[in-house]
């Protein structure tokens, strides 16, 4: 009974936790400002409420699915062979930031190589086409999987529990920080602050016109979080700064004139 209420929470936490984050997203750059945000409309084409529903389906079933995995290894045996710790006493309580931004590195990793994998030509059709069915994504596409894709996206916190000690309250804030940047790569706006286009950040973080990039144009730009490992394997998109530069002058320059 316990392992069933248990289920239950792990489950509307990710689901309550995609439609809060994708919704406020949503209501506030597709509906509160819209108008003020026009020039930071990443593509012109307007979404679809067809397009809206499909995300939404396959997202709530991936974050079943991804429930599911977090629910098999921290209720099952397995929970012994990782460095799973409720005791919030075990570490130093610096731990538990570091853990978060440890995990967000250990993430960017396994997204890029399983993104490439995903893109594999035998694969693709099979596994990640229903994620590139949103050319231009909406934040509710930010979970828009395969079932295959949802495993492979899930199995991510079994390998962090695995490689790091996380406590509960990391875990859960590894996944909200992790949605709310994917939900941001979604977006279809560009939101950064004008600063951000000079600053180093721009040459590490990635933005939501680079992940958008990788929606309209299906390849390059495989990175979640960061850019390094696009850089390193020279798979980033080449028109990608000129694109990020036109949103920029959009939405910066026109602001000067008004
Ligand atoms: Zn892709
Ligand atoms: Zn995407």
């Amino acid at each position: 009974m316990d392992s069933i209420k248990e289920f239950f929470s792990i489950s509307i936490f990710g689901i309550s936790k995609y439609f809060i984050v994708a919704g406020s997203y949503y209501v506030v750059c597709y509906i509160l400002y819209k108008k003020t945000l026009k020039n930071a409309r990443i593509q012109n084409k307007e979404i679809v409420g067809k397009d809206i529903k499909r995300e939404i389906r396959h997202s709530v079933l991936a974050s079943v699915i991804m429930s599911v995995i977090i629910f098999i290894i921290l209720e099952s045996d397995w929970v012994k062979y990782t460095q799973w710790y409720q005791n919030i006493q075990d570490y130093p309580v610096w731990w538990l930031p570091l853990s978060i931004l440890s995990g967000i590195f250990i993430h960017d990793t396994y997204f890029y190589w399983l993104h490439r994998l995903l893109h594999h030509r035998r694969i693709f059709r099979y596994a990640h086409l229903v994620h590139h069915q949103s050319h231009n994504p909406s934040p509710f596409a930010s979970y828009s999987f395969h079932f295959l894709e949802a495993i492979g996206e899930g199995l991510i916190v079994p390998v962090l529990l695995f490689i790091i000690p996380f406590h509960p309250i990391s875990l859960y804030c590894f996944i909200v920080a992790g949605f709310l940047i994917n939900a941001y790569g979604h977006l279809g706006y560009e939101i950064a602050p004008k600063w951000f286009r000079n600053s180093f950040l721009f040459q590490v973080l990635n933005s939501s016109v680079y992940h958008n990039l990788h929606h309209s144009k299906f390849r390059g730009n495989y990175g979640l979080y960061f850019r390094f490992w696009d850089k390193i394997m020279k798979t980033e998109n080449p028109s990608y700064e000129e694109e990020y530069d036109k949103i920029q002058s959009k939405r910066f320059d026109n602001q000067k004139t008004q």
